[in-house]
């Protein structure tokens, strides 16, 4: 999936929409899926014991990154379930004495439109705007709080473009009202330092597959003692909250992505800021009338969104079939020019239709970097002068 060990592909930088499994990851589910067969939920006997030993071994490679316990962390089928069970779960709680929840116009689908979905169900939601650079504003964070309001959802880093919320800042507001702080961080985990302590983060939604693991799996961290109703019924696996088998294969491929994560965060971060200033080189050197979208600094370097005006992004990703990049989040791509991100920024509608989000990470190399960011100048100039 790199585009180096696989020369019939083409180079892979849809690092946002899912990131190759780092070997290390497979090879710790490998015994798993073989020998080690068993229902990790089976007390009875040393198969359900070793199964159940490596799920807790994960669990514990996962608290650690985030500096959580092991018995705050549930399995789920990844962050899109996450973010269903701690938004649904924690709301329906307090409804209906108090029924009010804030969140951003910018959150991945799977926080607005389960927002949306409580929205119908008789809840208040506010969706934060962002400015321009796609960061809220915290004082209009504050006002937006009454009574009412039963938690915050703020993610850490933008899928589409990449910038980071002051999650510390948030937590402090939210602690100071005594409201539940809820942040998808699919996107964040192992890409920049998280504590849930010293960000004051009630629920967490985590991933693997955008972290070098398995897809199909990630996480809730839940603060102990948090209110929150399951939203399957079952055998009331996961201390109740999340019924179903677990999958120990997957469970120990997440640990070790995690834990991979955890001790080569600051390399991969330098590698990503690496390519990411050589990209952008290369770009604003061969291009005029490019901009970059999101904050240029406050930004994950592994992400770069830029719009091309006057090329449209379609044609753009048509013509590069040696390289992998995206027009927008995976989730929305079928409809080319409707990112909800980009619109938030104030962006118009031809100017989405001439975006691109270029992901790149761990397995990128630096020739891979610097070959499709000058395809990409070719390109442009080849669409532009079609045009
Ligand atoms: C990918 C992603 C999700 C969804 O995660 P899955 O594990 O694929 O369900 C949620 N939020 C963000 C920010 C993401 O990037």
């Amino acid at each position: 999936m790199d585009g180096k060990n696989r020369p019939d592909l083409p180079i892979y930088l849809d690092y946002q929409a899912t990131t190759p499994l780092d070997p290390r990851a497979l090879e710790a589910m490998m015994p798993y899926f073989t020998a080690k067969c068993g229902n990790p939920h089976s007390v009875d006997h040393r198969y359900g014991w070793e199964a159940e030993a490596g799920v807790e071994k994960a669990r514990k490679e996962i608290a650690s990154l985030i500096g959580a316990k092991p018995d705050e962390i549930y399995f789920t089928s990844g962050a899109t379930e996450s973010n269903n069970i701690a938004l649904k779960g924690i709301s329906y709680t307090h409804y209906p004495a108090k029924n009010h929840i804030i969140t951003c116009l910018t959150e991945h689908e799977s926080v607005v439109q389960t927002a949306r979905s409580l929205e119908k169900q008789g809840f208040d939601v506010t969706f934060l705007k962002v400015d321009k650079e796609g960061l809220i504003d915290l004082d209009e964070l504050k006002e937006m709080i009454t009574n009412k309001t039963i938690m915050v959802s703020i993610m850490g880093v933008n899928n589409e473009i990449g910038v980071i919320q002051d999650l510390a800042a948030i937590g402090d507001i939210c602690a100071e009202k005594n409201i539940i702080f809820h942040s998808d961080c699919a996107q964040a985990a192992g890409k920049i330092p998280l504590n849930i302590q010293d960000m004051k983060i009630t629920a967490m939604s985590l991933s693997c597959h955008k972290i070098y693991g398995p897809k199909g799996i990630g996480a809730l961290y839940l603060k102990k003692n948090t209110d929150i109703i399951a939203l399957f019924d079952g055998g009331g696996q996961e201390r109740g909250l999340r019924s179903g088998t677990l999958s120990p294969a997957l469970c120990a491929g997440m640990g070790m992505a995690y834990r991979t994560a955890q001790t080569e965060m600051q390399q991969d971060y330098d590698h990503a800021l690496k390519l990411s200033q050589r990209i952008k080189e290369i770009i604003f050197e061969g291009l005029d009338n490019v901009c970059l979208n999101g904050h240029a600094d406050i930004r994950f370097p592994g992400n770069l969104n830029f719009t091309f005006r006057d090329s449209r992004s379609d044609l753009l990703v048509r013509e590069f079939t040696n390289i992998a990049i995206s027009t927008g989040s995976a989730c929305s791509s079928a409809k080319v020019g409707s990112s909800h991100v980009l619109s938030a920024l104030g962006a118009d509608k031809k100017s989405i239709q001439s975006s691109v989000r270029i992901g790149f990470g761990r397995m990128t190399s630096m020739d891979q970097a610097e070959y499709a960011a000058r395809r990409l100048v070719e390109i442009v100039k080849m669409v532009r002068g079609a045009a």
